[in-house]
Parts: C-alpha cells; sequence; structure tokens
C-alpha cells in the first residue's frame, strides 16, 4: 500500500493535517463469493489510500467451509488468535451446501465467532440508494433509512451446535433470552438512535411478547431501558405483524432491536426492500473488537461467475472505518468513512449502473472499479 504512511509523513485532506495511524484488520475471506466482495472493498480502501496514506494493514487468515475440508476446522485456532490481536475483522461469507457437520448442519463459523468475540449487537443498516432498487412503490432515495440491531449472541441461537434430539421421535433448540445480554443489545439500540441525526428518533421492539416467556422478559428489559432515553419514542411490534410492516411502511423506522433470530430474518426481508442481499451491510460489534461484513451469505448459485454485488461489502468496510475512528478518536479515519459511503451513493443513483441483482450489467470487479474511480474523483 502506500508510502506516505509508512514514511510517517502526514497528508492533508483539505486544510487539514492528518496523523497516520494505521490500523491491523484481520481479513477471513471465506467461501463462494466472498472472496470476490472482499477483494473489492480491499481495492476501494487501497483507492482512498493512494490519496490519504495508509489507513489499513491487512492480514489474511483461513476460514470457513473449504478451511475444513482443507484443515480439518472451519476455525483454526491461529485464525482466531489473529483475530483477537488485529484492531477490526474483515469477512466476507462462509460455508458451502455440500461440506457439513456429521448432524447435517452447515458450518457456521462466522457465528461461532460471534459467540467467541462477545460481539452481541448485530448493526444491520438498510437504506434504499435508487428507487430502481426496491420492489416498493413510491419509495425515493433515502426514504427507506432504519438499522436493525440483531441480539447476536443469545437467543434461538444459542443452541446452535448444542440442541438435543431424543432417541428419533423429538428435537428441541431453545430460546435463551437473559437479562444481560438483552439489556447491553437494547441499550445499544437506543444509543444508535439518539446518533443517527434522523427527525423522530425511534426504537421499534420487535418480540413475540403476547405468546412467549422468553419474549415477554425480552419485552419488560426493553422497557427498563428505555426508562434512560427519555427522548427516544418507544415502539412496539410483534415479529409476524413486523413481517407486514416492513413492506407496508419501511419509512415509519428508525431503530429495531430484536433477538437474533428474529434479527435474522428480519434482516434479508429488509435488504429485499432496498435491492438484496447485496446492499446490505453489517457489523458485529462487542466490547473488545468487532467483524464486519455483508450481511449475505455465500450465494452459491452465483459463485465463481463474477457476478456478486460488492456494494454490501464496501458499505461494511466504510462501517469499520467509521467503528475505528470514533474508537481510536481518528478524524482521517471517519473522514474516510464518509468518502466511500458518499461515493457508493452517488454511483447508485447513476442510471442503469450495477450488477445483474441491481438490473445492470456490471461485474463484480467493474462495478468495484467504478466505485473505487468515483471515490479518486471525490476525495
Ligand atoms: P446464509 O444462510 O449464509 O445467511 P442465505 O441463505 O441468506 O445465506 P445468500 O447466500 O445470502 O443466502 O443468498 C440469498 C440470495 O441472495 C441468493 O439468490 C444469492 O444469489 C443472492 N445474493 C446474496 N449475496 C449476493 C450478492 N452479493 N450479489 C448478488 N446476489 C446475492
Amino acid at each position: 500500500m502506500v508510502s506516505a504512511a509508512e514514511n510517517g509523513i502526514s497528508v492533508k485532506i483539505g486544510e487539514k493535517a492528518l496523523e497516520n495511524r494505521v490500523y491491523q484488520i484481520a481479513v477471513l475471506k471465506g467461501d463462494g463469493i466472498g472472496p470476490e466482495v472482499v477483494d473489492e472493498s480491499i481495492r476501494i480502501v487501497e483507492t482512498l489510500e493512494r490519496e490519504i496514506g495508509q489507513i489499513c494493514h491487512f492480514i489474511q487468515y483461513p476460514c470457513g467451509a473449504q478451511c475444513y475440508v482443507d484443515q480439518g476446522d472451519p476455525l483454526p485456532e491461529s485464525t482466531l488468535e489473529g483475530c483477537r490481536q488485529a484492531e477490526a475483522i474483515l469477512l466476507g461469507a462462509m460455508g458451502l451446501p455440500d461440506v457439513r457437520w456429521p448432524d447435517g448442519t452447515e458450518m457456521r463459523p462466522q457465528v461461532d465467532l460471534r459467540f467467541q468475540l462477545d460481539l452481541y449487537a448485530g448493526v444491520r443498516p438498510i437504506y434504499l440508494y435508487n428507487p430502481d432498487h426496491t420492489p416498493l412503490k413510491r419509495m425515493d432515495v433515502g426514504d427507506i433509512d432504519l438499522v436493525i440491531l440483531r441480539e447476536n449472541v443469545e437467543g434461538l441461537f444459542a443452541s446452535m451446535n448444542a440442541g438435543i434430539e431424543l432417541r428419533g421421535q423429538v428435537a428441541v433448540d431453545s430460546m435463551v433470552i437473559t437479562k444481560s445480554g438483552t439489556e447491553r443489545a437494547v441499550k445499544y439500540a437506543f444509543e444508535l438512535s439518539t446518533q443517527r441525526n434522523k427527525s423522530l428518533m425511534k426504537v421499534t421492539c420487535v418480540d413475540k411478547a403476547n405468546v412467549f416467556k422468553s419474549m415477554a422478559f425480552f419485552r419488560d428489559i426493553y422497557d427498563q431501558v428505555a426508562q434512560d432515553y427519555p427522548e427516544v419514542t418507544r415502539d412496539y411490534a410483534y415479529i409476524d405483524a413486523m413481517a407486514l410492516y416492513m413492506v407496508q411502511q419501511p419509512d415509519a423506522y428508525d431503530v429495531i432491536v430484536t433477538e437474533n433470530m428474529y434479527g435474522d430474518i428480519l434482516s434479508d426481508l429488509a435488504a429485499g426492500l432496498v435491492g438484496g442481499m447485496g446492499m446490505a451491510p453489517s457489523a458485529d460489534i462487542g466490547e473488545d473488537t468487532a467483524v464486519f461484513q455483508p450481511s449475505h451469505g455465500t450465494a452459491p448459485d452465483i459463485a465463481g461467475q463474477g457476478i456478486a454485488n460488492p456494494v454490501g461489502t464496501i458499505l461494511s468496510v466504510s462501517m469499520m472505518l467509521k467503528w475505528l475512528g470514533q474508537r481510536y478518536h481518528d478524524q482521517r479515519v471517519e473522514h474516510a468513512a464518509a468518502l466511500i459511503e458518499t461515493a457508493v451513493r452517488q454511483v447508485m443513483e447513476m442510471p442503469g449502473v450495477g450488477t445483474p441483482d441491481l438490473g445492470g450489467q456490471s461485474s463484480t470487479i467493474e462495478l468495484g472499479q467504478k466505485i473505487a474511480d468515483h471515490l479518486s474523483e471525490i476525495v
């Protein structure tokens, strides 16, 4: 990458002299389209670095279903250790349909990583960049602008890899909701709402409190946390109704907080409102570190064809830089994050631009390059 930073030279954005802190980023490209989209997101960072100096030092580690085939472990200890040492983690996607555990379930090392690193806050922003991307009528740029805060380490995923099967007759996975786990996720949601500069600050609690004790408990804790945020509007929806409201009135939401599995499902639904899985970034955030990855999976149906949409991953890198900038009080990196988002926003507004999932004809590389070129122009 760029030598100015390596030489310790300050660079300028506008009038402002900036320090050149370089962040260690563990990169887990994974399987399927994971490597294809991660490569484009790294291209974006390298483009930026040519203009403003080095920001990231990327260190690649093996991980995923192919890694299991090669090394017998989808998440080797050395990879986990590399992630612990890094300041942030950039992840593609993991899992291959044919590579499974003996019980028939797919490898999900990206979910294991959340548990291992206690990444409790799953942040899933959903933003409409172009009205042509949505199947909904009468939606303009920015009309859909919400964040799903998915509790990431308990809920229905708590028993992942540890459910019970009895004598081939009964199988049980448990919904686990703890007070401390819910408190910190809901608090994160309220904090997020206060920082988003929306005209209406609102946190919607999505649950099934009318049926399940665990969900009534989740709502009670939401109410307790909400007392500390009187300036934020409280809102409630049952998960089934929420699937309806998201399609009917997605513009009515700011931050949505929910348990792990509901958040998983709502994230895919929400991505479908703004152009599909390729348009949805995400961050899995803990106290000590965070993983940034697109919301999508390995997309085996299009893997290897060079047509995956890299925008979700590029936006995930922007989220990563913003998080690093805020964590280390580094305005240069926060500014870099904003530049990437602006470049994506402006390229997505151009008519006819996009990979096939957006109705365009660009390849993954062509779209990545177009965003990189535009970024160079606006820096
Ligand atoms: P997982 O179970 O790992 O979360 P998933 O079941 O949600 O994965 P995906 O791999 O995300 O499945 O794919 C769902 C659909 O979205 C597929 O049709 C896939 O081709 C499409 N898709 C996913 N990511 C992209 C992308 N980056 N660009 C274009 N299409 C994508």
